[in-house]
Parts: structure tokens; C-alpha cells; sequence
């Protein structure tokens, strides 16, 4: 190894710590460890590798017509019917098997192609993000209905990626004969944490050995270990008291308004005594129906977040407590429910170094001027600098200590990381420097900004399954961390309990309100080349 080798790798371990520092609160460099990227796989392995990427070059149609058709629907968690319709049938007409309906979840399904080990599952979410609808392309906000929810988040784009990468490796698996079974599954209702432990729980993963996930940024990037982001619970409580005339008798009324109100009161206070970690935060989703009315229902929605299993019990459990003092101050009934919940991410270092590997052969998609104009135009509208798009790599993350966590974001494939060896391929189909959960962030996800980043993420995702399907040392080496180290001290209850049933019904009333509009906009690709083209927009467009 060279010395400039070695200064280059001292530069990047830097450069590591500068930039988790900047995203995750200033955490110190300390707790970084090294982490070496998986060395390349025998010349027959690496060939294969290379014809799938170059295959996967070759159904960019394919993925663009998928990513735009996606976008067109934007349906919000547990409606994503027209999106699973969509994309089963897409599978089915490339010879894989399709449950649908699985874990009692309508809009949730699961594809399977080929036979015996090993068992690779490949996930990404398809649900959108409330009153994002944005016109692609346009950088600044331009809704295309206003009000409706759109793609604010990217889910449009994760599993059109998969789908390229599984069938690239599958024509690869016929040509090559080689063994081994792609399982796809969507991430129904990811934006409430709504699914994925209850595909735990129906047995998704039981004989899964390696789970690919991805999920949409703006670079192409993976890391491994636990010590980032929060698990949560989502739980709304119900109050129940007594109507009365608000004016003529109020005193024979109790106010299920009342409680909700001190119950918020009362997590505020608290709010100042609990862990810094801890991220807290609620909507009021029935504050009654008209002030004249004492309100006999009312309900508040919280999230509690934290960064391990017992803290985001004890969080949970000092909510029910407010609940409890709350209907008791106000002479109600309180019961609750839990509508989600997710698992702090721990993901797996050998996948993850494997992940980085194809990351680094495969590279950056070439933007071109059109695309960082773009860019450029969200990113001065939104007053950020005006960065353009990723045009270097970010380094493989991995090895920070859980105990300098200070908490952030949650996804609930944090269940899934904790049953079976898991990674998260992040994908560059999304323009550094948005806020995240907003209308802005659907900006380029039908565009070609989008359509290259997940065509760069499939070749990587194609890659990896390779690796997966040829290389059982691989496999081995993930289930040894898996097994020794993450899971060594940690084992995974899952915070469901078995009476537990899936919010399904949530965000019905969004869609049917919104549904007869948006299906006016529903991509045509029998019509149109892009769904931009549909939309009559020149491409960018900015102020
Ligand atoms: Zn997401």
C-alpha cells in the first residue's frame, strides 16, 4: 500500500468524522472505527457483475417509466393501491409469483422468483408524504393539485429500482445457473412506520439470509452498526367524556378536549426532564366537532422517539401516564393504540462493505447542465447554498458508538435489521440541501435527476445480489456479525403486541377526497414518452 494510498485513507477517515459531525449534532470522531470495503470477487464473479450493470443500462426505459408512473399516483401510507396494482404486475409479467394482500395489509404484497438458498430480499417504500403534490421539474412550489399529497420523500423510486436490479440478476442467475431465490416486498405506509413489523411478525423474513434495502438521497451511499437516528412508537389516545349545551349546562358536560389539552400540557412540562436523546412530538387528530358542543371524543397522536428499545418503552410509558392523570383531571375515559412503531437501525457491516465496493465501481451518474440548473434554482429558492448536485462520494459510514447517539429519524427497517443481516443502499435521485418531507423534495423525482440516480442505485443493488448469490463467504461473514456482535446483548422484541392490527384504514379519507383529481394525472407512458412531457413542462424550469 503506498503512502499516498494511506494519506488518502487518513483524508477520508476526516472527512468521515466532518461530515457525520455536521449531519448527526456534532458527535466527535472518536467513536468512528475503519471500516475496509469488500475486496473484488473472482474475474468470472466481477464479469457477471459488469453484464448485469450493463443490462441494467438497458432497461433505463423500463425504470423511468416506472419511477414516473409511481410519482403520477402519490398515494399516501396503506392507499398505495393503484402503486401495488402497478408494480405486481410488472413483476408478474416477469415470471414472479405475487402474494397479495400479505400480513392482513391490502395494499401489501410479496414477489418471489427462482429457488432453494440463498434467499435474498430486496425492500424500498412507496408511500408519499400529506399535501406535498409538486410538478416535477418546476423549482419552486407548484403543486399539481393543491392540498393532495405527492412524493415529497422520493418512495416513488425505490422499488422501480429494485425491480431493474432483480431482473438483471435474474437474467444473470439463467444464463449462469445459479441457485438462489429474489424476494421483493414494498414499504406500505413507511411514513407512519406502519408495516414492516407486522412482515416481521407474518414471517417475511424467516428464511431470508441477506435483506437489501434502498432508499432514496441525494448521493449514492451505505453504512453499517447502530448509532444513528431513533426507534419510535406512534400511538394516538382516544378520550371519552360527556356532551352538554357548552352554555345552557356546561356542568353536566366533561370535556374529552380538556384532556387532550392537559395531557399536551402536562408532556410539555416534562419535556424539559427527559433524556436529550428523546424526540416527542404529537398532532391533535379530534379536537370535537363545534365550540357550543362540550366535546365527548377527542384524540391526540404522538410520536415518541428514542435511540434504544428500553428508552422508547420508558418514553411510552411516561405518555400513558400523562394519558391516565389527564382523563383522571378531567373525569374521562382514555384508551389508546399503537399505529406504528419502528426499531432503531442497526445495519450489517459485511453487507455494507459490500454494498461500498459496487458503490465505488459503479460511481456517480453524469449530471448534466439541465439537472444542476435545477438544483441550483430549488436550492437558492429555499435560501440554501446552491450546491447543485453530489458529484463525489461520501464515505462508507459505520462503527459510531450507540452511547453518543443523539437521536434523529426513524424507519422502521429498523425491525428488519434486527432479524435478519440488513443494509440500506442510499441513491441519488433527490437535490442535497431540502428540508425533507416537503413539496420541494418531489422536485426531481421525475426527472432525469431521479431516473439516473436509480438506475446508478439498480446497477449497485444488481451488483450486490451477485456478490450475495456466489460469494457463501459473504453470507457467512454477515450472519457472524449479525449473530456475535450486533445481536449478542440485543435481542429484538418487537413493540406490536400479538392483539395488535395494522392502522389500515388511515389516510382513506385523504385519498377518496383527492383520488377523482389526481387520477386525471396519472401517467400515460402508451401516450407519452416522460410523464414531464405529460405535464407539458420544459425541463428545468426555475425562477
Ligand atoms: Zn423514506
Amino acid at each position: 500500500m503506498s503512502n499516498r494510498y494511506l494519506a488518502a485513507a487518513g483524508l477520508m477517515m476526516m472527512t468521515l468524522a466532518v461530515c457525520l459531525g455536521a449531519q448527526r449534532g456534532g458527535r466527535g470522531s472518536a467513536s468512528s472505527t475503519p471500516s475496509t470495503p469488500t475486496p473484488p470477487g473472482s474475474p468470472a464473479v466481477e464479469k457477471m457483475k459488469k453484464d448485469a450493470a450493463a443490462d441494467v443500462d438497458t432497461m433505463k426505459e423500463l425504470t423511468q417509466h416506472m419511477v414516473d408512473q409511481v410519482f403520477s399516483f402519490g398515494e399516501l401510507g396503506f392507499q398505495e393501491f393503484e402503486t401495488s396494482k402497478y408494480l405486481t404486475g410488472v413483476l408478474e409479467k416477469n415470471g414472479f409469483r405475487v402474494e397479495r394482500g400479505y400480513a392482513e395489509i391490502p395494499t401489501a404484497w410479496l414477489a418471489t422468483w427462482g429457488s432453494g438458498k440463498p434467499v435474498i430480499a430486496l425492500g424500498s417504500d412507496i408511500d408519499d408524504i400529506p399535501q406535498a403534490s409538486q410538478k416535477p421539474g418546476v423549482g419552486y412550489h407548484d403543486p399539481i393539485i393543491d392540498g393532495a399529497p405527492g412524493h415529497g420523500e422520493g418512495h416513488n423510486s425505490g422499488v422501480p429500482l429494485n425491480i431493474t436490479a432483480a431482473l438483471a440478476a435474474k437474467k444473470i442467475m439463467q444464463r449462469e445457473h445459479l441457485q438462489g431465490t429474489l424476494k421483493l416486498w414494498p414499504g406500505v405506509a413507511e411514513e407512519l412506520v406502519g408495516a414492516k413489523a407486522y412482515f416481521v411478525r407474518a414471517g417475511l423474513f424467516k428464511d431470508v439470509d441477506i435483506s437489501l434495502f434502498a432508499h432514496v438521497g441525494a448521493n449514492l451511499g451505505v453504512g453499517w452498526g447502530g448509532g444513528f437516528g431513533s426507534g419510535l412508537v406512534s400511538v394516538e389516545y382516544q378520550f371519552k367524556g360527556e356532551s352538554a349545551h357548552a352554555a345552557a349546562a356546561p356542568w353536566r358536560g366533561r370535556s374529552a378536549l380538556d384532556a387532550v389539552e392537559l395531557m399536551d400540557v402536562g408532556w410539555n412540562f416534562r419535556r424539559e426532564h427527559l433524556r436529550l436523546q428523546q424526540r416527542s412530538h404529537n398532532v391533535v387528530t379530534n379536537g370535537g366537532d363545534q365550540p357550543n358542543v362540550v366535546p365527548q371524543n377527542a384524540a391526540t397522536w404522538y410520536y415518541f422517539r428514542e435511540t434504544d428499545y428500553d428508552h422508547i418503552k420508558e418514553l411510552w410509558d411516561i405518555g400513558n401516564t400523562m394519558a391516565k392523570a389527564a382523563s383522571m383531571m378531567t373525569n374521562t375515559e382514555v384508551s389508546w393504540r399503537i399505529l406504528g412503531s419502528a426499531w432503531p437501525q442497526h445495519m450489517n457491516k459485511t453487507i455494507a462493505e459490500t454494498i461500498y465496493t459496487n458503490i465505488r465501481n459503479v460511481g456517480l451518474p453524469a449530471w448534466d447542465a439541465a439537472d444542476v440548473t435545477l438544483a441550483k434554482g430549488i436550492q437558492k429558492e429555499l435560501k440554501q447554498p446552491p450546491m447543485g448536485l453530489a458529484t463525489e462520494l461520501q464515505p462508507l459510514r459505520g462503527g459510531l458508538d450507540p452511547e453518543q447517539n443523539m437521536g434523529g429519524p426513524s424507519d422502521d427497517i429498523g425491525d428488519v435489521s434486527w432479524n435478519v443481516p440488513t443494509a440500506t443502499l442510499g441513491y441519488p435521485a433527490n437535490i442535497p440541501g431540502l428540508p425533507g418531507h416537503n413539496w420541494a423534495n418531489a422536485i426531481s423525482m421525475a426527472t432525469p435527476i431521479a431516473h439516473k440516480g436509480v438506475t446508478a442505485g439498480a446497477k449497485v443493488q444488481a451488483m450486490t445480489i451477485i456478490d450475495m448469490l456466489t460469494r457463501p463467504e459473504l453470507v457467512v461473514a454477515a450472519w457472524e456479525y449479525f449473530r456475535n456482535v450486533q445481536t449478542k446483548d440485543q435481542k429484538y422484541v418487537p413493540f406490536i403486541g400479538p392483539m395488535d392490527r395494522p392502522a389500515i384504514t388511515m389516510n382513506a379519507g385523504t385519498l377518496e377526497k383527492y383520488r377523482p383529481a389526481m387520477t386525471k394525472y396519472y401517467y400515460d407512458p402508451a401516450k407519452y414518452k416522460t410523464y414531464l412531457e405529460q405535464l407539458g413542462i420544459t425541463y428545468p424550469t426555475v425562477r
